[in-house]
């Protein structure tokens, strides 16, 4: 009698045991917002909206300079050549390893910032990301208008953020662009330009999220031009120290805005090929990035020397707005948050 019992108890206990099992797989694959449903969340993607902060922020500005060397920004003792960042970085968050471990070139810097993925699409803008942006996760969970997302870049090939191969955002969930002369296959324009449609964009359209590119110091680099490709670091300092006063002067986005100011890839360090000329391997030239963090969530007068990689940012982003990315690669860098 008494075996049986222990028998009835063995095979409740195994059921209750088993249940138990489903319930915590199921809760695991348990989809946020209904366009996952097939998409198994990884368990290492922290840019969940677990996330403890209750961010202030609901506005996010990326700022891409486009292909500095971490040796002529942070890297150079005095920041001679970012006078302004220098004095924006006791306002915020200073990570001095910040790294893209991908392909280091201009499309899949900006798609690696983007989607949280690491691709090797074509540099020229042939291709589209595979996967959505935290752009169109934003758009898809909000339901707000796609002129409330921008991306403004002076390189047309830029386009290519605003949408995805992935079927189910595919052609939908898409921000506005202003990328070039006039679009894809238009050619640069000057970050002058870029500049001032951006502040136009701020002013008229009130995005709450804007993604905006600067060619240089790439563009001078490229031309093997010393002078200029220095003097591009500090013109695009100067743009990024204007937008970040902008934020502050407008009650829509101040207090209310994370401002994060970095780079799609590095060059070159000297030694390597023909040195501040390209980029494109994976030398430590080429991957060190700068990464500034600023608004109500941040830090301030911090040095962050944790190493991070590029898709960091992306998750972080995606934290802050509280999107879940199902195939963001990234982790939240957490250190850099006000507790
Ligand atoms: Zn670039
Ligand atoms: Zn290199």
């Amino acid at each position: 009698m008494s075996r049986c019992l222990s028998i009835l108890l063995f095979c409740l206990l195994t059921y209750l045991l088993g249940c138990r099992k489903d319930i915590a797989i199921t809760s695991q694959k348990t989809p946020i917002g209904n366009t996952y449903n097939n998409i198994i969340i990884d368990s290492t993607d922290t840019s969940s909206v677990n996330h403890p902060i209750n961010y202030l922020a609901t506005k996010v500005i990326l700022i891409v300079i486009d292909g500095p060397r971490y040796s002529e920004t942070f890297g150079e003792p005095s920041h001679a050549y970012i006078p302004k960042q220098n004095l924006l970085m006791h306002d915020g968050t200073l990570c001095t390893q910040m790294y893209n471990n991908g392909v280091t070139n201009t499309v899949n810097g900006h798609t690696a910032l983007c989607t949280g993925n690491y691709e090797s699409l074509d540099n020229f803008g042939l291709n589209i990301p595979t996967y959505p942006s935290y752009m169109q996760y934003w758009l898809e969970k909000t339901g707000k208008a796609s002129n409330k997302v921008w991306v403004i870049a002076s390189k047309d090939k830029l386009q290519v953020l605003a949408n995805t191969t992935e079927s189910s955002y595919n052609n939908r969930f898409m921000p506005f662009t202003d990328c070039g002369n006039s679009g894809m296959g238009s050619g640069y324009r000057e970050d002058s330009t870029t500049f001032r449609i951006a502040m136009s964009v701020l002013q008229l359209n009130q995005p709450d999220l804007l993604l905006i590119n600067f060619k240089e110091p790439d563009w001078s680099g490229h031309q093997a031009n010393w002078t200029n490709y220095l003097e591009g670091i500090r013109a695009t300092d100067e743009y990024a120290w204007q937008i970040w006063n902008y934020i502050q002067s407008d009650p829509y986005y101040k207090d209310q805005t994370e401002v994060f100011i970095t780079n799609d890839h590095g060059r070159h360090h000297d030694g390597n090929a023909d040195g501040f000329v390209s980029h494109g391997d994976a030398c430590y030239g080429c991957r060190h990035i700068a990464f500034l963090a600023l608004g109500p969530d941040i830090k301030t007068n911090y040095v962050c020397r944790t190493a991070y990689d590029q898709i960091d940012i992306t998750s972080s982003i995606a934290s802050i707005l509280q999107i879940k990315m199902g195939y963001n690669k990234g982790k939240c860098m957490k250190d850099i948050f006000n507790n």
